[in-house]
């Protein structure tokens, strides 16, 4: 036995039918001896259907994990940073007010600065931006240790 999903093509119709095998439905179709339980139509064929069952894993294209992705960027940025950028520690806000008017060679930093810091940068018109904790590098070593000495 084999159940085909079917549909009516007066009224569209869909609904399944048990048949001996996958002839008998063609014969049946044929002689026009299978009729829609909704309004009777005669005009029956086989539902087109999707599989569906998955194929292998090995089969599919690998799905990028958009989670998988997000961490690998905030890993790349945060060693970009790393290796790029010097880390001031609390000093940020006035290293940045020293290179935004020229007493200091202009160079990326980053580091930390209290909301005051903050809101008095961005009067000043100061370009700074908040650092998402994803993004952030582990502080230095020697920084690390300074803050402890302190
Ligand atoms: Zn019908």
């Amino acid at each position: 036995m084999i159940l085909y999903a079917l549909v009516c093509e007066t009224c569209d119709h869909g609904f399944e039918g048990w048949f001996a095998n996958s002839g008998a439905f063609d014969r049946l179709a044929a002689k026009r001896q299978i009729d829609c339980p909704e309004c009777g139509s005669r005009e029956i064929a086989k539902q087109i259907m999707a599989p569906a069952v998955r194929p292998s894993d090995k089969a599919l294209p690998q799905q990028p994990d958009p989670e998988v992705i997000a961490r690998e960027i905030a890993r790349r940025v945060r060693e970009h940073i790393a290796g790029n950028v010097d880390y001031v520690g609390g000093d940020f806000a006035e290293e940045a007010r020293a290179m935004f008017y020229g007493e200091q060679e202009d160079r990326p930093i980053w580091g930390e600065a209290t909301p005051e810091e903050r809101e008095a940068l961005a009067e000043e018109g100061i370009p700074a931006m908040p650092l998402p904790a994803p993004f952030a590098p582990k502080k230095p070593k020697a920084a690390r240790r300074r803050e402890q000495l302190n």
